[in-house]
């Protein structure tokens, strides 16, 4: 398969170009810097700056799009917030176009999504079925994204809508930030630490992407999450535990607000989400439980 992957250079997006190599299929990768995205892409991957370097002829089999700056990229000012949502739906709408262009339509578009489409939820058990329990930004955000994609569905094409929990892996994202904070013994529970955290593991991830990539029958809403969410204080004794170093310091929520903004809500809001249409589809996750994957994780790190 030949599978265009917009932000295939950041940390979801080169781990799934390498599966997509090891499994022998070809990744085509849409970044604004290629120069900078080849050295971390499996070698001889085609690099695209536009979409426009895509010939109307190409087949194309498939498409991720993962595209968007990063939501920890600094304080949620108006601006910001414009950026974090404007390259996500710029993006998706280029796909889209893209996809109108070619004389071939792909037959599947797997776009991104987060569980902070459900809005701070506090307890409650969100299921793909589930609507938002707050219109927060994190929702606008998700909802913006998602609908633009669905405007591949006017082509006929089969669309694949990823709300992606946390993603734990060695080479980025939130874990490796984290990681060398624990190691010093200086990691810490934010806030009161009763709040959701919806994660899986990167192994995971890809293994989701590319079944929906691959199977003609996946279609719609996907909670991509692991089958047991924690709490935040879960998560901080687990995370102290791997490292083997004691958990006892606490980053209070007025602080953490001073500091962040609007932001700190990611950290001190979260969602309790369960993948069932995975679960219901028989999908086996490899790393269900988060104490199991994080000993996955820093064993190898
Ligand atoms: P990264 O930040 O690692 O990578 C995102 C990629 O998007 C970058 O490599 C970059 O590619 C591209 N990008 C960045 N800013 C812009 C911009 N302004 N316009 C267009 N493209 C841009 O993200 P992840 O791999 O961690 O996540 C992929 C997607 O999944 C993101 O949209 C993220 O919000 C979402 N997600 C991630 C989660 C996680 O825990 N990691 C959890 C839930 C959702 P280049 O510089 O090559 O153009």
């Amino acid at each position: 398969m030949k599978v265009l992957v917009t932000g295939g250079s950041g940390f979801i997006g080169r781990a799934l170009c390498a599966r997509l190599v090891s499994a022998g299929h070809r990744p085509v990768v849409l970044s604004r810097r290629p120069a900078r995205a080849r050295p971390v892409l499996p070698p001889d991957t085609r690099v695209v700056a536009s979409l426009d370097e895509i010939a109307d002829h190409e087949v194309l089999d498939g498409i991720v799009n993962l595209a968007g700056e990063n939501l920890f990229s600094g304080r949620w000012t108006g601006p910001r917030k414009d950026r974090l949502l404007a390259s996500r739906v710029r993006t998706t709408r280029a796909v889209v176009e893209l996809c109108r262009r070619l004389t071939h339509t792909p037959p599947v578009l797997v776009s991104g999504s987060a569980v902070g489409f459900y809005g701070d939820a506090g307890d409650a058990e969100l299921t793909e079925h589930s609507s938002a329990r707050r219109k927060d930004f994190g929702y606008r955000l998700c909802d913006s994204w998602e609908q633009t994609a669905r405007e591949s569905q006017r082509l006929g094409m089969r669309l694949c809508l990823i709300r992606t929990g946390v993603v734990l892996g060695r080479d980025g994202g939130m874990l490796a930030k984290l990681l060398p904070v624990y190691r010093l013994g200086l990691g810490a529970r934010l806030g009161n630490g009763a709040q959701w955290l919806s994660w899986i593991h990167l192994d995971d991830m890809t293994t989701i992407l590319m079944r929906a990539l691959e199977s003609p029958a996946v279609e719609g809403i996907f909670n991509a999450t692991a089958p047991h969410p924690v709490t935040q204080r879960h998560f901080h004794r687990a995370l102290a535990s791997a490292v083997h170093r004691p958990a006892p310091w606490v980053a209070p929520a007025p602080l953490l607000k001073l500091l962040l903004g609007e932001l700190s809500g990611m950290l001190l809001g979260g969602q309790r989400v369960y993948p069932r249409r995975l679960e219901d589809q028989g999908f086996s996750f490899r790393h269900p439980v988060l104490e199991q994957a994080l000993a996955d994780l820093v064993a190898d790190s």
